[in-house]
């Protein structure tokens, strides 16, 4: 049975970048083992995540990480069984929140700055989709770029 879930919580005041890579590491080393994907979405202020996978191994490893000192109040935003996978070939993709998504934002919230805790569950989901596209983008110009610079 495939779920998906998201949560979104506030990292604790020590975790900086080197604590987001950490985080990363262990999380897509568990996460090929259970069969996890996802995505991380991540700014100075706030976390969202979403962890697709089977229900029981999605449960547990969403236990371990409220469990985590390394962040603080996690909030369940969206609980649901799926028929597919969005972040399929993500064992943990991660998206630093920048100011150039700062459109994607406005289309899904109120006031127009990144605050996951005011977003409803299909909100935060095609927030996820939507940011993950744009980065995938963004990524594919970079490699063409880099490639034609060096023609
Ligand atoms: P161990 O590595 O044995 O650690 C024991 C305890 O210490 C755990 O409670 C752990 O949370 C805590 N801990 C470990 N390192 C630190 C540290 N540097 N500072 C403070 N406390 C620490 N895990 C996944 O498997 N998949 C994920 O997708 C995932 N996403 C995460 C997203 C966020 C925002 C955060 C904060 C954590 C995430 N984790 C994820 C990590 C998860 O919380 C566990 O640390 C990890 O799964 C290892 O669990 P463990 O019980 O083997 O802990």
């Amino acid at each position: 049975m495939l779920v998906r879930l998201i949560y979104a919580s506030r990292p604790s005041q020590q975790v900086g970048i080197h604590g987001v890579n950490e985080i990363l590491t262990i999380s897509k080393k568990n996460n090929i083992k259970d069969n996890i994907t996802g995505a991380l979405v991540y700014s100075e202020h706030v976390f969202l995540q979403c962890l697709e996978g089977p229900r029981n191994e999605v449960n547990t490893t969403y236990r371990r990480i409220c469990a985590d000192a390394r962040h603080t109040d996690c909030v369940l935003l969206q609980y649901m069984d799926i028929d597919f996978r969005l972040f399929g070939r993500w064992d943990m993709g991660s998206i630093q929140f920048k100011a150039e998504h700062n459109p994607l934002v406005m289309k899904y919230s109120e006031h127009g700055f990144f605050d996951p805790y005011n977003m409803n569950s299909r909100q935060c989901e095609m927030f996820m989709k939507d940011i993950a596209v744009a980065v995938s983008k963004s990524l594919k110009r970079t490699l063409i770029t880099n490639h034609s610079a060096t023609i």
